[in-house]
Formats: structure tokens, sequence, C-alpha cells
């Protein structure tokens, strides 16, 4: 992800500009119902935004104290606004904003932070966000985080991105120093060793910081339904939990999350209704789009974050980014985005059907210990309480009937509270739902690897290894 900055080396008007006028009447009337806000009605939301006091500084005016993201932004042509602001109550405008569209959402932010607001851009669907941008007729900055480990296609689409909105995209890069000490002692691929986290840092989350020091607020394309995980309680806007903006401290940067109600299927469609150019890596199957090694393309219907460090549990798959969605118990625990860490709480009971054994601390450690089984087991690890394992019971009590006098037996044991550091040591247990399979002449229980849950490759797991 980069931030991009229109710049006043390539637009010489108050306005983003494509080619074309940026404003393109007869175009957003194909829409429909999608409507370019009238500035006049800004104020007349029915939200209450507190407004930003002081005159608007003219386009091109000196940026003031802007020691933060790029030099570039120097060059910048959104206006400054003043620095007497109120203090915003964003919780009650998330909700007030709850079920406004992201194109008024994004004006009023724009609205309100001038030039101390960028788009975060990552190089795949969230060029949403651009679109939106422009079609607000206001002056913007984009940004991007370049990690040196992009695909080229990523790069060309940045390229054309820049050229269809007649933008300069503020690219921001690691610290050089950094890179060469995590490479020189780890290697360039330490990431699927020991985890994403230590070079998210030094690619992104560094660069990332010094991007946001230098603004007191952005704009991401975060959705709720791109991770069930972590990303499933995020609102329109509110104050940064993670980072700090320009002005310094806890609470210094606003965070807007546009896109956060609204679904992939409907981005796209958007995409296709404005003619947006997009990233051709999404042709080959790719939907989430980060760094090359870190990415991959999904089968359809896998969910779009199985396609990002997936050789990884679902609760971190955050890149630091957007740390702040990541619960204390995802971080800690093995609960996959539940709040339930220590499964103390009262669920239901899942996997309720006579097909399914349930099995004791006492029977699983006997399953455990035979060398030599009567019939192959396939076993889920589970919590009731989470989320994954709660969509995971149609299909794993639908295989357990398939399997019904196949000689496979089909069990699952309750992971969670006391069972989970035995589960941790003995069984294999990353996270919820872990499953295994338990074949006839072997006492070592192998893991199923994938995040695809469904009957039929539960079946093809199974046939392989009975
Ligand atoms: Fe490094 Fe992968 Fe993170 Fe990119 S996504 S910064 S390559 S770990």
């Amino acid at each position: 992800m980069a931030l991009a900055v229109t710049s006043s080396n390539a637009i010489t008007g108050s306005f983003p500009s494509r080619s074309n006028p940026p404003y393109e009447p007869s175009k957003v009337l194909q829409l429909g119902n999608y409507q370019p806000l009238d500035r006049r009605d800004l104020s007349s939301t029915g939200v209450n935004v507190s407004r930003r006091r002081g005159e608007v500084r003219p386009l091109h005016a000196e940026p003031k104290k802007n020691n933060s993201m790029v030099p570039a932004a120097a060059t910048i042509v959104a206006p400054e606004v003043g620095d007497t602001v109120e203090v915003e109550d964003y919780e009650r405008l998330a909700k007030d904003l709850e079920n406004a569209s992201p194109l008024e959402i994004i004006d009023k932010a724009l609205e309100n932070f001038g030039n101390d607001i960028a788009i975060a851009f990552s190089g795949a669907e969230d060029v949403a966000l651009i679109e939106y941008a422009h079609l607000t007729g206001r002056p913007y900055r984009v940004f991007s985080l370049d990690t040196g480990r992009l695909n080229p296609e990523t790069y060309k689409f940045f390229d054309t991105v820049e050229k269809h909105y007649g933008i300069r995209i503020e690219y921001m890069f690691p610290d050089a120093v950094e890179v060469q000490a995590l490479v020189s002692s780890k290697g360039l691929f330490s990431f699927y060793e020991d985890g994403h986290q230590e070079c998210c840092r030094v690619r992104k989350v560094r660069p990332l910081r010094r991007a946001l020091n230098g603004l007191r607020a952005w704009i991401t394309g975060q959705r709720k339904d791109q991770s069930p995980g972590t990303r499933s309680e995020i609102p329109v806007v509110q104050v940064d939990p993670s980072f700090e903006g320009l002005d310094g401290g806890a609470g210094s940067l606003v965070k807007w999350n546009p896109v956060a109600n609204v679904e992939g299927t409907d981005i796209w469609n958007f995409l296709r209704a404005m003619n947006v150019p997009v990233n051709t890596l999404h042709a080959q199957g790719y939907i989430s789009i980060g760094c090359e090694p870190c990415t991959r393309p999904v089968l359809p219907g896998q969910h779009e974050r199985e396609g990002r460090w997936w050789w990884e549990n679902a609760t971190a798959k955050e890149c630091g980014l957007h740390k702040g969605n990541i619960k204390d118990e995802n971080v800690n625990g093995t609960g996959n985005g539940a709040v339930h860490a220590n499964g103390s709480a009262a669920e239901p009971d899942i996997f309720t059907t006579q097909s399914v054994v349930t099995l004791s601390r006492p029977g699983i450690e006997n399953l455990v210990k035979m060398e030599e089984r009567k019939e192959p087991w396939l076993v889920v690890l589970y919590a009731p309480w989470c989320r994954f394992c709660q969509a995971m019971e149609g299909s794993y009590v639908e295989l357990a009937a398939q399997l019904e006098g196949s000689g496979v037996k089909v069990g699952k044991f309750r992971a969670d509270g006391d069972q989970k550091s035995f589960a941790q040591q003995e069984l294999q247990l990353g996270s919820f739902p872990t499953i295994l399979f338990f074949p006839k002449h072997s006492s070592r229980p192998i893991k199923y690897p994938s995040e695809k849950r469904d009957v039929d490759s539960l079946m093809a797991f199974v046939n392989a290894l009975r």
C-alpha cells in the first residue's frame, strides 16, 4: 500500500484531473440512484459534523509543518485548513454515517480534513476510493506503500491509475538499512518460517507510520466482509486505535473506512459501472492483493483473505496496517476472532449429531497413543463459540453422514478452556478449528492444511489418506 498525493507537478487546476473532465454527469446518471453530491447540501445531511474552522488556504499555498509523508507532499494541491478543530465525537459520527454512501462519506472526510487527509491505496480494488474521491470534485491525495516486493502487475497498475486520474501517487519506501539488516540476517523469505510480522513491520508498518505522522486523517478500503476474523466490526470512521497523526499523541489521527459496509460484489459493480481500471492480477484469480510472495489467487468459493499469508492462522491476517482490528484474545489465544479466548462462555455445543463421536480427554489421549487403530479417524478440535467452527458445522455434519459405514470414524474434541494447552502441545492446535486425520497404521495425526472446509475438500483429504 502507499500514500498517493495529487501533485501540482501534474495538476494545474484546483481539480484532480483525468484526461477528461473529472465530473461527468452523463456517466454518473447511468448509475441510477448514484448521484454526485451537491456541495450545497453537505451541511444538510443531518450529520452532526463539526467543521474545521479557519480560512481555507488557496491551492498551491505553502504547506505548514509537515514532516511526514513524503517531501513531494510539498506540492500538494489540496487546500490547507485552519488549525482550530472542534472536538468531534467520532463514535457518534460513525453511527450517523452508518447508512451514508461511500461517496458521501469520502466527501465529508475530504471536506473536513482538506490537505491533511490522504487515501491509502494498495493497488487492488480499493481504487474505488480514488474514483469516489475523484467524483467529489475535491482535491485529494493518495499514497501507497512500495514494499519492494509487489507484483509487476501492481506497479503497472499504479502507473495506469496515475495516468487515468492525472495524479501522482506518493510512494512510501521502507528504510534501506532496516531491510538490509533483515535480509542479511534472515534471508529473503523469512516470513515463511517465522511469520510475516517482522517483514511487514519493516516494509509496511514503519513506512505507513511515517506517512501518517504527516496527516490528521487517512482513508482506507477496509471492508467488514474482507476478514471475518478481524474486520467484522470496523466503523465507517473512528479515531485511529494504532497510529498517531500530525499533532502526535493518542487521538491525533482519524481513520475513515468509507466502504466498511459495502460488499465486495458491490465494489466490483461500481468499478465496472464507472469503467475504472483494475489490477490485471484480478483476472488471474487474485482478490486481495499484497506483496508477491505473500499473496496468491483463491479458488471460487474461497474467502479472499485465504490468499494472504495462507500458511498462518486466520486471526493474524493483518499486516499491521490495521492492527487495531485484532483483539487481544486473537493475538494471544487461539480463538479465530471470537471473544471467548478461554471458551468459558455458555455457548450451545455444535456438531451435535450421532454421526460425530464426542471424544473426552481420555478418549482422544487413547487415540493419540494407539499405534494400530481399528479404523482411521477424522477429528475436529473446536470451540463452540468460534465463528469459524460454527461456519463449518453444516459441512462437517454432512461429511460425517456421508462417511457413516465407510470405515472412517468422525469425531470432535472440544479443545478450548482447560484443554487448550494440552491440545496445543499434543494435538497441533494452532487455531480453531483444527482438523486432524488419524491414519489406521500410524500414531501421528495429520493436520488438515487448508482453510477450505466444504464437504468436497474435506472428503478429498480423507480419501487421500484413508
Ligand atoms: Fe514482507 Fe510479505 Fe509483509 Fe510484504 S506481505 S511486507 S513480503 S511479509
